[in-house]
């Protein structure tokens, strides 16, 4: 029997058509039959549902947009073996981290893609990646979030944009990408697969969660502002393996005292954080900073959303 697959658009360039104010997101159930009826390996071998659920620019994709999609994940996943969902690539892995979170243990595979030019135009990135995400979905060999793109499969918690350009547009922080292997998909860290849940509570936190970048004319006056203005979550993109200046460690100190959270991140691309490696690392932890390691800063902004929004009830 084929596997049946459910096919969410919500816009981005993979369904853009030029208009005179530029690229405009056009998903539409006449666009998906257009598309399905160029993929023949796509539909002989699936049988796919599509639905138009949004149809923006992912730069205009809100916390709101994220529960629409766990939504809609939660209410398919007994109906269908798998997910696949066309979305802007500028905004992607946000998603993705967000859903990663809202959605435990998946019990399918539900993966995102996009393209870096419109489906339509000649060369394309748009169908191989598609016909890429349908074989990860119909291969996988568990459940979970993933990002298909440019050759790549990678982990929804672990996948960040590289490139405005190339067709290799994302990579994954941790270097730990799918494989296929004996018809399957895998990653070398297959997990156990406890039981199922979705948890949206964290769209709880919409807004009060600040992502800053240390630079070195940061003003830490910034850290009490954002506090007395609502915020209540940091995730701070550290230098290198967690630096942070003793300013912003002494700021952040202050408001983490009120309730405030905090969580380091790496501005780097690999090698994840490790406040244990140097003295302005241990002080920041000392502060109540929490090391982030690997995760992405796509992914610790949707942790500490949750937790904001677990302190918060
Ligand atoms: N601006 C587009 C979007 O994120 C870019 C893309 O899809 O590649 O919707």
């Amino acid at each position: 029997m084929r596997k049946r697959i459910l096919w969410i658009q919500t816009g981005g360039t993979f369904s853009c058509a030029g208009t005179e104010s530029g690229l405009a997101p056009c998903s539409s159930e006449e666009q998906a039959r257009k598309i399905l009826l160029l993929m023949p390996q796509i539909i002989e071998r699936y049988e796919v549902t599509p639905i138009v659920l949004m149809n923006i620019d992912s730069s205009d994709m809100t916390t709101a947009d994220h529960k629409r999609i766990g939504d809609t994940i939660d209410e398919n996943i007994v109906k269908y073996d798998g997910i696949v969902i066309t979305h802007g690539t500028d905004t992607m892995a946000y998603t993705a981290a967000t859903l990663s979170v809202m959605l435990q243990n998946l019990p399918i595979p539900v993966v995102l893609t996009g393209s870096q030019r419109p489906f339509f135009d000649k060369d394309s990135d748009a169908p191989k990646n598609f016909a890429d995400a349908f074989m990860a979905v119909g291969k996988a060999s568990m459940g979970g979030i993933f990002v298909v793109f440019g050759g790549r499969i990678m982990r929804g918690c672990d996948c960040t944009k590289v490139d405005t350009v190339s067709d290799d547009a994302f990579c994954s922080a941790t270097g730990n990408e799918g494989k296929t292997a004996n018809g399957n998909v895998t990653f070398s860290d297959n997990e156990n697969q406890g039981s199922y849940s979705y948890d949206s509570s964290l769209c709880k936190a919409d807004g009060k969660v600040a992502l800053l970048d240390m630079h070195p004319s940061f003003n830490p006056d910034m850290i009490a502002l954002l506090y007395d203005s609502g915020i209540r979550g940091f995730v701070i993109r550290c230098y290198g393996a967690g630096g942070m200046p003793e300013k912003v460690r002494a700021a952040l100190g202050t408001v983490i005292a009120k309730g405030a959270k905090a969580i380091a991140v790496t501005q780097c691309l690999h090698g994840g954080a490790d406040l244990g490696i140097y003295a302005v690392g241990t002080d920041a932890e000392k502060a109540g900073i929490i090391d982030g390691g690997n995760m992405t800063a796509e992914y610790a902004l949707a942790v500490m959303m949750k937790t904001v929004s677990d302190i918060e009830q």
